[in-house]
């Protein structure tokens, strides 16, 4: 789809020109474009390093957009704070879960709609739908989130985000440390929440699985997209095939 489409029809899900971000002197990410139409599923692939976590926090305001603009669902995302970013519709998953381990499953599912009358309003349906995903949360829902393994404390952080009710969700690698039926049974999860409307961008190691589901994918090294296609497209390119796949 041309920019000129998505201007004309709704506003993109995600419009990213020449991105820059970084740590104090470091600069990690060196002009990223990306566009993600509404209702796609975009993988971000990509080598240890390469800068996918630090475009996921420079894109829900944990760390400042330091040069080219970026727009969620139509509204510019510079300089808002990460409050502001999830009222404007966009969940996020981030790295390493962070739950709060001394709170209940429901406790931390309940967190992901505070400050957001409209979804608090609707957290008993939001609840109900997290649950139809993850039917284990629903057993688990009075047990402390410290308690849990890391398969189901990535269901609760995906539930989480999804409780504030997002258009777009950006996910950080799901699969880490889950063994294979679990990353499995995640990436069947994230597919269902694209298929009911939810746009998706997935930040993923497990290249081929991420490919498979993506509409179309880009692949960061140090800090800059060297690649991008659709998912079929990129299982096919000989580079990422080498570099990511193994083969
Ligand atoms: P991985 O797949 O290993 O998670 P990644 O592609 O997500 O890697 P980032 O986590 O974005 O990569 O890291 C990109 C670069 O930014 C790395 O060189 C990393 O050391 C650096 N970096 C990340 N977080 C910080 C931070 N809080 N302070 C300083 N540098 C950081």
């Amino acid at each position: 789809m041309t920019r000129d489409r998505i201007a004309g029809d709704r506003a993109a899900a995600l419009e990213v020109r020449g991105l820059e971000a970084g740590y104090g002197k470091i600069q990690v990410l060196w002009g990223i474009d990306l566009d993600v139409a509404p209702g796609e599923f975009v993988a971000i692939i990509g080598a240890n390093g390469a800068g996918k976590t630090t475009l996921l926090r420079a894109l829900t305001g944990l760390i400042p957009i330091r040069g080219g603009s970026a727009r969620a669902l139509g509204v510019p995302l510079k300089g808002r704070s990460a409050a502001t970013v999830v009222r404007g519709g966009v969940g996020h998953v981030p790295e390493g879960r962070q739950l709060f381990p001394l709170m209940t499953v429901r406790e931390n599912l309940d967190s992901g709609a505070d400050y957001l009358p409209a979804a608090k309003a609707n957290a008993e349906r939001n609840r109900s739908f997290v649950y139809e995903l993850f039917p284990r949360l629903r057993e688990r829902a009075g047990q402390l989130a410290g308690t849990l393994s890391g398969g189901e404390r990535q269901m609760v952080a995906i539930g989480r985000a999804l409780m504030s009710q997002p258009k777009l969700l950006l996910v950080d690698e799901p699969s880490l440390g889950l063994s294979p039926a679990l990353s499995s049974s995640v990436f069947t999860a994230l597919a269902q929440i694209n298929a009911e409307g939810t746009t998706v961008v997935l930040v993923e190691q497990n290249v081929q699985r991420s490919l498979q589901l993506a509409d179309h994918a880009v692949v960061l090294e140090t800090g800059e997209v060297v690649l991008r296609g659709s998912g079929p497209e990129l299982l096919a390119h000989p580079r990422v095939k080498e570099a990511y796949l193994s083969l």
